[in-house]
């Protein structure tokens, strides 16, 4: 739960800004863009549908496009100079979903330099301090989950609505594998009872995000599952790649690797797993662990990463086959750590 007397503050900040931008991570997934439409959903009921712009350091993913209000998201690649010049002029900031201003990438800048009280509501391990005010709460299953403790413990479940919801529904579902983790706990199901009391179509969105696979998707995963998987019984540890040949291959738009990831893990005894994509010629990387396993102190030890204990990512300005090496390497001195995870 968040802290009362930090959502006191925050609320009040809200009240008083008429030039309010809610901001969210590059990349965003269903957490992100269902923290910021729900949130936004909420202000409207507040009267402040005017005073606020829902700003993406890139664009959603199709998967997301129908979530409500997600038409208003500002895509910052496409309208830089606006975005920017929304995040210097705003007078209250709220970024959601997000713990360092590096996640937002060409408009770290502007966050960093804009006059704007900052808040911070994240769900992130170990959240910069660039804010005025941070709202953390690392036990929770997603920001989702955050906006509807924020909303609740303000008093504002009676503007609680459809849409916001749908949005919220999104992101407790996709942050938690479809409801399975250890972050997912009674508290979270008790949430989304709430939610699902609102009229939410469960299915309908579980089939928008999970069956919405192309063709040439279904047919990459299956040859990166036959061919490419490598397997390091010894250290309970997978692996997958793909180079940009193999995107160009198989005509791999953004989003359709989302997930490939967690097929690792459903192997007998595998405790991480591990997903390498070549992507403008960074490479960027996904961790998946169970139980003890903390990859988000793996990866940010050896490739400047983070995220959660169970799920981080890093990008490497490297080629793929040295930071694969680079990461064999220093897999083997975990061997101790990875044959004791439980
Ligand atoms: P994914 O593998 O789905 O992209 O990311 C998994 C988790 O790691 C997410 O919670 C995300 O916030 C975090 N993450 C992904 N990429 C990066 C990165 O480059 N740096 C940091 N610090 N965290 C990341
Ligand atoms: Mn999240």
């Amino acid at each position: 739960m968040l802290q009362k007397d930090t959502i006191i503050e925050a609320e009040k900040l809200i009240k008083q800004s008429n030039n309010i931008v809610l901001l969210t991570h590059f990349n965003p997934d269903g957490d992100a863009i269902g923290s910021i439409t729900g949130l936004y959903g909420f202000l409207i009921q507040l009267k402040k549908e005017e005073a606020v712009k829902m700003i993406l350091p890139n664009a959603q993913p199709d998967f997301l496009k129908w979530i409500p209000h997600s038409k208003k998201l500002m895509n910052a690649e496409q309208h830089l100079k606006k975005a920017n010049e929304l995040i210097l002029n705003a007078d209250l900031i709220i970024s959601l979903d997000f713990n360092t201003p590096a996640r937002i990438n060409d408009l770290e800048a502007s966050l960093r330099n804009s006059k704007a009280i900052k808040i911070t509501l994240d769900h992130h391990l170990q959240p910069d301090d660039y804010a005025n005010l941070i709202l953390s709460d690392v036990s929770a299953s997603s920001t989702c989950q955050m906006v509807f403790d924020f909303a609740e413990q303000l008093g504002w479940k009676n503007y609680l609505n459809k849409d916001i919801a749908e949005s919220l529904y999104t992101g407790i579902m996709t942050d938690t594998g479809s409801f399975r983790f250890d972050s997912c706990t009674g508290t979270t199901h008790r949430i989304v009872g709430e939610l699902i009391d609102t009229g939410v179509d469960k299915s309908k969105i579980h089939g928008n995000i999970y069956d919405t696979n192309s063709e040439n998707r279904l047919r990459l995963l299956g040859k990166l599952l036959h061919e490419k998987l490598e397997v390091l019984s010894d250290y309970r540890t997978v692996f997958l790649s793909l180079n940009a040949a193999e995107q160009a291959q198989f005509e791999v738009k953004k989003g359709d690797t989302e997930g490939f990831v967690n097929y690792g893990l459903s192997i007998e005894n595998i405790v991480l797993s591990v997903f390498f994509v070549e992507r403008e010629g960074e490479v960027k990387i996904s961790f998946r662990s169970k139980g003890s396993f903390d990859v988000n102190s793996f990866a940010r030890k050896y490739f400047k990463g983070g995220g959660h204990k169970n799920a981080s990512g890093a990008n490497v300005k490297k080629g793929m086959d040295e930071v694969i090496s680079e990461f064999v390497s220093a897999i083997k001195l975990y061997k101790d750590e990875l044959e004791s995870t439980v």
